[in-house]
C-alpha cells in the first residue's frame, strides 16, 4: 500500500487520461480560435475579497467551498473556485477595456478548487475550460456562445445533449423576484435548513439551488422568475430563444435554473448530456450573462457573457461513448538492436528518426529479439526497424510492417522515405502508393531502386518482377 494518498476529491491524470484531456483541450482551443477567442492565463490564487465580491457572499462556493488561507504575510489568499472572476480582474487591471473593438473574447483553461462533497463527476480540484465575451449586450452574443458550445459538443461526438436555459432577468427584475421569494418563504422558514435561513436574509434566490432542501415542498412550489421579468428582460430572453430556434439548438426552458454564482443576470444555461450508463455526472458546462461584474470589480460598466466546461465530466462522458478510444500517443517506430555490436548504429538511427519527426523508441537492454517483438506489440508500434550485426556491416536496416508482417532490407539511405511511405499507406489503406518507400504509385514503373520494372527485372526487394510479380510492398505491379 502506498504511504501517501491523494487528497480526497483530487485525482492523478496518468498518461492515458492526460492525453484524452489534452485532446479535448486542443479541440476546444481550435474552436475558440474559430470564434475569435484568445487565450488568457491568470493566477491559480487570488486575493480572497475578489471572490467575495464576484462569486458573491451568499453563494455556496464562498460560504462553504473555498480553499482560503493566510500566506506568510498574513494576506488572505484563495485558490480560485472558478475562472471568470480572475479573468475579469485581469481584464480590468490591465485596462483591456481601453479598446474600440468590442467584444473582447477570452478563453482560459486550468484547475479550479472547491471543497465539495466528492462523488462521480464531482471533485475538489477540477479543470474548467471557459469562454468570456466582454463588452456586448446582444442576444446574438448569447446565441453565438451557445452555438459555439453546441458545435463543440457535437464535434466531440456527443449526440444526446441539450441546453437547459432560463432568464434570471436584469437587476430590477431580480429585485422584484427576491421580494416575492422573501414573502413566499417567510412562513416556511422554520422547516428549512440552516443554510436556507441564511440565504433568506442574504439572497433568497440561492434557496432555489439548495442541495438539502431541493425536494422541500416550498422550494418545489416557489414562484418562478419568469413571472417577474420586466419587459426589457422578457424581450431579451425571447430574442435569444428565437435565435436558438433558428439555428436548431436543442434546448429546454427550465424555470428553476438560477445558477449558484451571484454575478449572473438575464440568460443562464447549463449543458447536460445523457451518459450511456445512466450515471448522472451533472452538467458538463454552464454559464450565462453577467452584465454587472466588470463594474463590480472596479472596471467600467461593461456587459459580458461566458461559460465554462467541466473537463473531467466531459472526458467521463466521452469515455462512456468510447469517443476517446483512439486518443493515445502511439509510436511510429521501434528500433531493435540485435546483439551488442549493433547498439551504436541503432541508437544513431533512433536519433536520426526522431530528429525527422518520427516518434521512435529503442530497446536499451540488449534483450532477445523475441522479447523486443513483444514490446513492439504492446506499444502498438506499426514499424519495427531491426538492426543486427549483418546490417551494421552492410549499412542496411530491416524494416518490418508489424501489421502485415512484411519485412524488407533496405540501405540506410532509404530509411526515411521508406518509413514515411509505410506510415502514409497505413493511414490510407486504399492509397495506391507503393509501400517500399519509393513514393511512387503503382502505375508508375520506377521503383525506389531506380529501376523501371518494365525493363529491368530485379527490384531492390530482391524479387524479379517478371517472374515473381509481388513487390515488397505486397502489391503486384
Ligand atoms: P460552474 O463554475 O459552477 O458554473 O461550473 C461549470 C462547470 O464546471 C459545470 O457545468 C461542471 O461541468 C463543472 N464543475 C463544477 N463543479 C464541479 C466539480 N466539483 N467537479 C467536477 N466538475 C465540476
Amino acid at each position: 500500500m502506498a504511504q501517501y494518498n491523494l487528497p480526497r476529491g483530487t485525482q492523478d491524470f496518468l498518461p492515458e487520461k492526460s492525453e484524452k484531456v489534452s485532446y479535448v483541450e486542443y479541440l476546444l482551443k481550435s474552436v475558440a480560435g474559430l470564434y475569435g477567442y484568445r487565450e488568457i492565463r491568470t493566477p491559480i490564487f487570488e486575493h480572497t475579497p475578489l471572490f467575495l465580491r464576484s462569486v458573491g457572499e451568499s453563494s455556496d462556493i464562498v460560504n462553504k467551498e473555498m480553499y482560503t488561507f493566510l500566506d506568510k504575510s498574513d494576506r488572505s489568499i484563495t485558490l480560485r473556485p472558478e475562472g471568470t472572476a480572475g479573468v475579469i480582474r485581469a481584464f480590468v487591471e490591465n485596462k483591456m477595456y481601453a479598446t474600440p473593438d468590442f467584444p473582447v473574447k477570452l478563453f482560459y483553461y486550468g484547475p479550479v478548487f472547491r471543497y465539495e462533497r466528492p462523488k462521480a463527476g464531482r471533485y475538489r480540484q477540477l479543470n474548467q475550460f471557459g469562454f468570456e465575451c466582454i463588452g456586448v449586450n446582444s442576444p446574438y452574443a448569447d446565441a453565438e456562445l451557445i452555438l459555439m458550445i453546441t458545435s463543440i459538443v457535437s464535434m466531440l461526438g456527443i449526440k444526446d445533449f441539450k441546453i437547459k436555459i432560463n432568464s434570471i432577468g436584469d437587476k430590477e427584475s431580480r429585485e422584484a423576484y427576491k421580494d416575492a421569494l422573501r414573502e413566499y418563504f417567510k412562513p416556511h422558514l422554520s422547516t428549512m435548513c440552516e443554510d436556507c435561513k441564511r440565504r433568506y436574509e442574504q439572497n433568497p434566490l440561492r434557496i432555489l439551488d439548495c442541495k438539502v432542501d431541493s425536494n422541500h415542498e416550498a422550494v418545489l412550489n416557489a414562484p418562478k422568475i419568469n413571472d417577474y421579468l420586466n419587459e426589457k428582460s422578457l424581450k431579451y430572453f425571447n430574442d435569444v430563444i428565437v435565435l436558438l430556434n433558428k439555428y436548431g439548438i436543442p434546448y429546454e426552458l427550465d424555470s428553476s435554473l438560477v445558477r449558484g454564482l451571484d454575478y449572473y443576470s438575464d440568460t443562464v444555461f447549463e449543458i447536460v448530456a445523457t451518459a450511456p450508463s445512466g450515471q448522472d455526472y451533472g452538467a458538463i458546462g454552464a454559464g450565462g450573462r453577467y452584465d454587472g461584474l466588470v463594474e463590480e470589480i472596479g472596471g467600467p460598466s461593461l456587459p459580458a457573457v461566458g461559460m465554462a466546461f467541466g473537463l473531467e465530466r466531459l472526458v467521463l462522458l466521452l469515455d462512456e461513448y468510447h469517443l476517446l478510444d483512439d486518443v493515445k500517443s502511439k509510436l511510429d517506430v521501434y528500433v531493435m538492436p540485435v546483439g551488442k555490436e549493433s547498439m551504436d548504429l541503432a541508437f544513431e538511427v533512433t536519433t536520426f528518426l526522431r530528429s525527422n519527426g518520427f516518434k521512435t523508441e529503442i530497446d536499451y537492454q540488449n534483450r532477445s529479439i523475441k522479447s523486443q517483438f513483444k514490446t513492439v506489440e504492446r506499444m502498438e508500434a506499426p514499424i519495427a526497424v531491426i538492426i543486427g550485426e549483418e546490417e551494421v556491416k552492410n549499412g542496411t536496416a530491416n524494416v518490418k510492417n508489424t501489421l502485415t508482417k512484411e519485412q524488407v532490407t533496405i540501405p540506410l539511405s532509404q530509411l526515411l522515405p521508406c518509413i514515411d511511405t509505410l506510415l502514409r499507406t497505413m493511414e490510407e489503406p486504399d492509397n495506391h502508393e507503393c509501400g517500399c518507400g519509393c513514393g511512387h504509385h503503382h502505375d508508375d514503373h520506377e521503383c525506389c531502386c531506380g529501376h523501371d520494372h518494365g525493363e529491368e527485372h530485379e527490384c531492390c526487394c530482391g524479387h524479379d518482377h517478371d517472374d515473381d510479380h509481388e513487390c515488397k510492398c505486397g502489391h503486384n505491379h
